[in-house]
């Protein structure tokens, strides 16, 4: 076997780009100017204008994106939030940072949140949902909406997968009080390191993120709230810049692999991704589904392909959240996708020889 088909390389991302990317690195360098200066205002700017929300606030990652959401609506201890069962672990550190408690409801059959089963979590202690756009499916956002609306629900989205997925031509992030964006590398629009966004159409809630993010200053060394430090920093803004300037070609590369994937993968013992009608996917994950599993990664290794389970412990079932009380068997769907599902080789700059192999050895199998 000569060389390996990796799940996600990161190389092939930066090579697509390498010119644009060093040239940007070197301005930021020969700058003097590191940490939230001006490629940081240009790409707020430029991603709010991307999802079409009003303001965009830089941070440090996805996590801190999420957990200061929560504390800029003032969710804290005795509160609840509902977020999906099926998530990674970030999601539900996000709420339980500021003290409150996650309600967990159980995946639909496109792994995200089942709009249907939010009613019959709702208590007078329910203050938000968090809808997750998982593997880069945009959720049932207008029905969740909807629910949040009839009972004065504020409402989160984490789009850490979901950069550029929308529901009818409306983007990810824009449907509630906040959209919360990771740029981890492996994220569909990656940095170089760390970084992390949150979009929102309201002044007063990008006004106080911007305070919480620089230790809860507006003016410099006169602090009205205890803050924390996430500032975005130049070099990775100006990556970003670079990146989301060529997103919409991104995403169509990783929608023609999944469309390719899909169309010649045939294997019954696989249920292969579906996609909601009215709703875009951007693939972070092309993530299959099989009783066999673990077999099938193994063959698959064992054939130079490599795959990863995207998640194999649901956060209920987590040692971190065991003082929640849960025990197996609490959210089936949940545990059942998270003993199932697998996920195929996806990333920027994917040969067809090498699609062609993985869909060679799914068929195989
Ligand atoms: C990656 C991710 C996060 C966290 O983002 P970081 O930048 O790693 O902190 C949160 N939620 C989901 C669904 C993610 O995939």
């Amino acid at each position: 076997m000569s060389d390996k088909i990796m799940q996600n390389r990161l190389d092939r991302g930066f090579e697509k780009y390498r010119e644009e990317f060093e040239e940007a690195a070197l301005r930021v360098l020969r700058s003097g100017w590191y940490v939230l200066g001006p490629e940081v205002a240009a790409f707020e700017e430029e991603f709010a204008r991307y999802t079409g929300a009003k303001y965009c606030v830089g941070l440090a990652s996805g996590l801190d994106a999420l957990w200061l959401a929560f504390r800029v609506l003032g969710i804290g201890k005795g509160d609840e939030v509902i977020v999906q069962g099926n998530t990674y672990i970030a999601s539900v550190m996000g709420i339980t940072i500021n003290g409150a408690t996650p309600v967990f409801v159980e995946p639909d059959e496109f792994y995200n949140m089942d709009a249907d089963g939010i009613e019959e979590k709702i208590t007078d202690r329910t203050k938000a949902v968090l809808a997750v756009h998982l593997y880069g499916q945009a959720s049932d956002m207008e029905k969740i909406a909807g629910i949040c609306r009839k009972y004065n629900l504020r409402l989160v989205e984490d789009c850490a997968q979901s950069h550029g997925a929308a529901v009818h031509g409306k983007m990810t992030g824009t449907f509630g009080d906040i959209g919360c964006f990771s740029f981890y590398p492996s994220k569909n629009l990656g940095a170089f390191g760390d970084a992390g966004a949150i979009v929102t159409d309201n002044a007063e809630l990008a006004k106080s993120m911007k305070m919480y993010r620089n230790y809860g200053s507006e003016k410099r060394y006169y602090n009205k709230v205890v803050g924390a430090n996430s500032r975005l920093d130049e070099l990775q803004a100006a990556m970003l810049r670079v990146r989301l300037a060529h997103m919409d070609e991104l995403t169509e590369e990783r929608r023609e692999t999944a469309e390719r994937y899909t169309r010649l993968i045939q294997n019954e013992k696989l249920i292969l991704p579906k996609v909601r009608q009215g709703v875009t996917h951007v693939w972070h994950q092309y993530v299959v589904r099989t009783e066999q599993r673990d077999e099938l990664a193994a063959f698959l290794d064992a054939n130079g392909i490599g795959t990863i389970i995207h998640y194999p412990v649901p956060p209920h079932l987590a040692e971190a959240y065991a003082y929640l009380g849960y025990r197996k068997g609490a959210f089936k769907r949940t545990e059942q996708y998270a003993d199932t599902v697998l996920s195929l080789p996806m990333y920027s700059g994917i040969t067809p020889e090498e699609q062609g192999k993985v869909i060679e050895f799914l068929n195989a199998f």
